[in-house]
This record gives C-alpha cells, structure tokens and sequence, in this order.
C-alpha cells in the first residue's frame, strides 16, 4: 500500500518550519502549529483557529494528524490501566498501554511492529519482526492518551517505550519521539519522566549514552550467567553480560542517572537464589535499581511466574547483599497487559512497564 500522505507528528520543529515556509506561510506559522499539535493536542485542523482558513485546508488536503486508530480497548477491573489495540495507516497493529497509579499517568509505548529479538517468553517476540515505527506514529500513541487524559482533565506525566519492539534496533525514531515529546516549547515530559527499555544492544548503549538525555535507561536482565541468558534473552549470544555490564557502567558513567534492570521471574528459571547471588555480584558497584515482576503468561511459553516464596527468598538476597529493587506487581495481567498479548488475541498480540515503568 503506498501513502504518500505528510505525516505531521513525523516532522521535528525545523522541518514543520520548513514545510509551512515552502508554502509561503510568515516564520511564525510553525509556532503556532506545534502549539496546536503538543500543547493544546488538536486533533484536526479545523480547530487551528487561528490559521487562515486557507491553510487549514490545505494542510487537511495534503497532510495527515492521524497515524493511529483505535480498534481495540481493554480495561483493568479497577479502571485504572487501559490498553489499546491500535491500527496503524498500513493497516499493521500495535498495542499501548496507559497507568493511573496515585498521582502518574503513565503511556507504555511500541516502537516497532513485533520484534526480532526472539526472547522466548515474549509475546511481541513470538510474533517475529515486522516493520519499525516512524518517530511520529511512536509519538501519536502519546499525544491520543494525552487526549483521552485531557478529556478527563488530566495529563500524561510518565512515557515508557516498554511497549512492543525493541527501541534501540529502531534507534533514530526512538531518540526523535523523545525528543520531540521532551520539548519545552511543545509537549513538555521532563526527560527525567521518560524511561526506554532494551533487550541489552551493547553499541546502541554507548551511543546512548552520549546523547545528552536525561532520560532513564532499564535493561531486560533477566539472568545473570551467561548460560541462563542465552537461552532466555538470545541477543545474549551476540552481546554476553560482560561488555552488557561495562556498557551499562559506561552509561551511568556518562550521564549520572542510575541504571534500571527488570527481571521477569519465572518459576524454576530465573528465581533460585543462585542467581540472585550472581545478578548482586555483577551489579553491586553500579548506581542501579532493580525491578522484580512476574512473568506474564503468553500462549508460545509454557512457564509460570515465580510463587511468593521464590520471590521473597530472592528479593532477600538482594537485601542481603545491598541491592535497592521493587517487587512490581504487575497489575496490567487481567487485560494482558503484556504487550503483544492484545494482537495476538486478535490475530492470533509486552509485558510493557508495571505500573510505576
Ligand atoms: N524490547 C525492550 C522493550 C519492550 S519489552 C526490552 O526487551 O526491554 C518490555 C519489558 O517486558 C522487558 O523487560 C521484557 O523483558 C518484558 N517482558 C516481555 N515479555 C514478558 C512476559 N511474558 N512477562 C514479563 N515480562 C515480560
Ligand atoms: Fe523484543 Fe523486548 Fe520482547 Fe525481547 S522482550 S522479544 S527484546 S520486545
């Protein structure tokens, strides 16, 4: 299918700018516009008061604010946590998440359509990759919950892109979306609100690292021997913990924020407190939190989520060797708010962020 369609949540400022200036539009124009697209969250043109009628048409003729379609909403008993089947103008599907937990609003992202990482425990991995996401259509998942937030009175406080895919093998539109979500003329999330999570790609770390964000970096631990890892995390193989390490000492390094690790705990895997002992081992001398959740079913992995008592004997090794984690409980279970498990219902569709990302 081509779409020739100008995607305008996929222009940065300058290029907006430009565009509106080969239109012979006055220097001002761009201003305006972005303030209608992150600030005030138009979702039309028409509503762009205060552009000439003329060029609202025109834009609505030769450009388009919509890249996402909700197909698909599921809701948490609770009412707290909803997820969204999206349809993108491909016509390809993903999944987003928002969290109302205490005072954060929080929007779980996808990146990419599938992923090709292969983690076995993954919806979004068994589905295998498909297509990257343009940096627009990862932002316009941001800007529809921050619509349905600001129908309500509410704002978005918190991104994660812990939703399907992963960002950093989709490294420019990731690193633009949060850019252009972090402008302080626009949208306006602190990028101290911003988390990205990885699999663990070891160079896309160290370029990571030099970007000057403040953003947070979690990485999908997971295991803490090289032999457990490569079996449940593959890209293991490519890059083993080692250099994972040293890239995630190198990051804290370069950038003063401490350093995420998530560990799905899976029963009779990854819960013994053998690798507790190891993870402790390899993380102890870095500024690092660690995230305990429980492995979300999904139809390709027959495994279970750790009992209560793995994961207490596990978390008191970490106590015990002065390790700072939370216990997440994954509250997002009861709508599959595992991403990728929303597509594969309907086709045949991630764990995303605990309520905190
Ligand atoms: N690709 C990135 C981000 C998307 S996955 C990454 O892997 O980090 C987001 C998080 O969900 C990762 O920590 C991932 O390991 C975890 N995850 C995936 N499937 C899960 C499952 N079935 N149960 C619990 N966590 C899962
Ligand atoms: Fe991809 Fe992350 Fe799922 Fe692994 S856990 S398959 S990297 S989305």
């Amino acid at each position: 299918m081509t779409d020739d369609t100008l995607r305008v949540y996929d222009l940065d400022r300058e290029e907006l700018a430009s565009y509106l200036a080969n239109l012979g539009e006055p220097s001002y124009r761009a201003h305006q516009v972005w303030e209608w697209l992150y600030v005030h969250l138009a979702k039309s043109f028409e509503q762009m008061t205060n552009l000439p009628e003329s060029l609202r048409g025109r834009l609505a003729e030769e450009t388009t604010l919509q890249l996402v379609e909700v197909v698909d909403t599921l809701r948490s008993a609770d009412g707290r946590t909803r997820k969204d089947l999206l349809r993108l103008r491909d016509g390809e599907t993903i999944e987003a998440v928002l969290m109302r937990y205490e005072r954060r609003r929080t929007a779980c992202l996808s990146t990419q359509v599938g992923c090709a990482m292969g983690c076995p425990f993954c919806a979004t991995g068994q589905m295998g990759f498909r297509r990257n996401l343009s940096s627009g259509e990862i932002v316009a998942q941001a800007v529809h919950f921050a619509r349905v937030l600001q129908h309500a009175g509410d704002s978005l406080t918190n991104v994660v892109l812990m939703g399907m895919g992963e960002p950093l093998a989709n490294y420019e539109a990731s690193l633009a979306a949060i850019r252009r979500l972090s402008d302080p003329a626009g949208f306006r999330l602190g990028q101290r609100h911003i988390t990205l999570s990885t699999v663990g790609l070891v160079p896309e770390i160290h370029r990571l690292a030099g970007e000057g964000l403040q953003i947070t970096l979690a990485v999908s631990l997971h295991a803490a021997t090289d032999d457990l890892r490569n079996q449940i995390v593959p890209i293991n193989r490519r890059y083993p913990l080692d250099p994972l390490i040293d890239a995630c000492a190198a990051y804290v390094e370069q950038t003063s924020r401490r350093i995420s690790f998530e560990w799905a705990l899976i029963k009779g895997v990854n819960d013994g407190p053998e690798q507790a002992h190891a993870l402790a081992n390899r993380i102890q001398s870095l500024l690092a939190h660690v995230n305990l959740i429980l492995l979300n079913p999904s139809p390709d992995y027959q495994r279970e989520g750790s009992n209560r008592a793995h994961v207490r004997a596990f978390a008191a090794v970490l106590d015990q060797l002065g390790v700072p984690y939370t216990i997440r409980v994954r509250r997002g279970t009861a709508i599959q708010a595992g991403c990728g498990q929303l597509r594969q219902r309907s086709e045949r569709g991630c764990p995303g962020a605990g309520p905190e990302g």
